[in-house]
């Protein structure tokens, strides 16, 4: 899902990452770049260009931070207006003050619908509800016989016209299965009506007349995702000829693009307030802007990472710091402590360690990392003196067994420390990095 954008943009990242200061041609050049990645994601060309401008002009007006470097700051923004083209905060369903709860399912035939039916009333049946599920297609010869299969399977009741009375009136189906969700107290019901093939009156007024008969809290739109801006035009006509609530994209898991996911709400002015992405029952979740966003720019939890590192860090300090490292005065055993300090503050070694992209491929090393172990470091520094903690090269052996004494350790943990420390410092130099502390840190694996 969603693969091309992904590669573009992370491609177009890693380009900002090598650059300590972004000039206005680098930052036009960046523009260009996400235009055209969003662009061959086939999302709407008003959608793009309100997009491009925003980030651009958010990204000019620096609001720098100052705990974070030029590339991390447009992955901020650009995450950020990501999130708000999709729509902003997650939205689920109203539910109406005197139950039942009316939802009803629009779109085109082979959307998705029927199976969508299933999904929606599973979901709301495991969150305390008692869905009842409506047959109000009645145009395709097999819609009511398949709607009751997907009713099974979810463990839903199913109202469905008797057998044999004919093609029957959907709208008069409708207004029964209300009735009846009413005398046998379902709390929620999901009408699932007829689609065609393509947009047409008679659907669209067989659409509006059974929403004027039952006066849905919700009508959502189901369409393919896979149409890409076939579905965004679809949503309008709907929108236009019976009126929607929110929309519900289905097969995710076949859209390689996401043209239709990243124009729809804007476009539509209305949420998208589920996903389905597979054939099982279980595919479907409540769709959630922000992490649709982080999903599109892979970025595992990173973007929480960067919020938390804004919040931790004290940037002066972090600055100092990231001076010394260059080059500018020497960093030493007191900037170690309080870099790792700031960490800690952010919660356990592991788990922010865990939030990187890639960590993945260091799980186990991570999960072995030893919180008391990260105390023993501080311990260990907590008993030199200042000058010690400045330059460790005056560390001799009565003032390293002092130290192993006072912090009640080893010489060996306090030389491991040390060499480590030193080790890690000309690492460090030689990247002569941004303004984050570095993993790689003694005490640590
Ligand atoms: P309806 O005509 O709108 O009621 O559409 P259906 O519910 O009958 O679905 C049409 C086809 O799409 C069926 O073969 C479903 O199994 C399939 N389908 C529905 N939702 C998804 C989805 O999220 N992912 C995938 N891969 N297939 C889906």
């Amino acid at each position: 899902m969603f693969d091309t954008l992904q590669d573009r943009l992370s491609t177009v990242f890693k380009g900002l990452r090598s650059k300590g200061r972004l000039t206005e041609a680098d930052l036009d050049a960046t523009m260009r770049e996400i235009r055209i990645a969003l662009l061959e994601a086939d999302v709407n060309l008003g959608v793009v260009k309100e997009f491009v401008a925003a980030v651009k002009e958010r990204s000019l007006g620096a609001e720098l931070s100052k705990a974070l470097n030029p590339s991390q700051q447009i992955i901020k923004i650009v995450n950020e207006e990501l999130v708000s083209i999709l729509g902003g905060e997650a939205r689920t369903i109203r539910f109406a003050k005197r139950p039942p709860t009316v939802i009803m399912l629009a779109g085109l035939q082979g959307a998705g619908k029927t199976t969508l039916a299933g999904k929606l009333a599973k979901w709301l049946a495991g969150s305390q509800h008692s869905p009842l599920l409506v047959a109000a297609d009645l145009q395709r010869p097999n819609a009511v016989n398949q709607l009751q299969i997907v009713g099974q399977r979810a463990g839903v009741q199913v109202f469905a016209p008797e057998p044999g009375n004919g093609v029957g009136d959907p709208v008069d189906v409708a207004r029964r299965a209300i009735e009846h969700a009413r005398t046998k107290l379902h709390d929620v019901v999901i009408v699932d009506t007829a689609g065609r093939l393509g947009v047409d009156a008679e659907l669209m007024q067989q659409a509006a007349d059974i929403k004027a008969a039952v006066n849905p809290d919700e009508t959502l739109f189901v369409v393919d995702a896979m149409i890409g801006q076939d579905a965004v035009n679809t949503a309008k006509a709907f929108d236009e000829g019976v009126g929607i609530d929110g929309v519900v994209l289905t097969k995710l898991d076949g859209d390689a693009r996401g043209g239709a996911a990243l124009s729809i709400a804007r476009v539509l002015g209305k949420p998208i307030m589920f996903a389905s992405n597979g054939e099982a029952l279980a595919d479907f979740d409540m769709f959630h802007p922000d992490r649709m966003a982080s999903r599109i720019l892979g970025m595992g939890d990173v973007l929480t990472l960067i919020e938390q590192a804004e919040k931790t860090f004290d940037a002066e300090q972090s600055r100092a710091a990231a001076e010394k490292l260059m080059g500018r005065g020497k960093f030493g055993l007191q900037d170690f402590l309080s870099q790792m300090q700031q960490l800690r503050k952010m919660g356990p070694m592991s788990k922010i360690l865990g939030m990187l992209p890639g960590a993945g491929q260091f799980k186990d090393a991570i999960n072995e990392i030893d919180e008391k172990e990260i105390d023993r470091v501080e311990a260990i520094i907590y008993s030199m003196t200042p000058k010690e903690r400045d330059d460790v090269s005056i560390l001799n052996g009565s003032r390293r067994a002092r130290i192993a004494k006072g912090a009640g350790v080893q010489v060996s943990d306090v030389n491991k420390l040390v060499t480590r420390f030193v080790e890690a410092r000309k690492m460090m130099e030689s990247m002569a990095g941004g303004g984050m502390p570095m993993p790689g840190m003694p005490g640590m694996g």
